[in-house]
């Protein structure tokens, strides 16, 4: 993970709105972190209940 940095917008929620202005806010020199939750991922998913965890780690995670 990046280290800590300052930003001046932080935008929650990278979906039509969300993601458009992130990209007119950062091209017009802003610095923008834009945080996006995702889908919701059963717990029995996680990559570590794989045998091959360290590999699913580097692929879909
Ligand atoms: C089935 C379907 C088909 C559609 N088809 C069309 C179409 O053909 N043309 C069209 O113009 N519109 C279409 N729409 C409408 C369009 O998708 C919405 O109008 C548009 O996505 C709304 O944008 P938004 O940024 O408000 O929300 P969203 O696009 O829903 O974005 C919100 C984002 O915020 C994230 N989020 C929410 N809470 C948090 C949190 N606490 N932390 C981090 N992230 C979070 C969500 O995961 C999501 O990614 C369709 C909608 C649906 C459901």
């Amino acid at each position: 993970m990046a280290a800590h940095t300052e930003t001046d917008v932080l935008v929650i929620g990278a979906g039509a709105g969300g993601g458009a202005m992130s990209k007119r806010l950062s091209d017009g020199g802003l610095k923008v972190v834009c945080l996006e939750q995702g889908d919701w991922i059963h717990p029995m998913s996680h990559p570590h209940t794989y045998d091959g965890w360290e590999i699913e780690r580097q692929r879909s995670w």
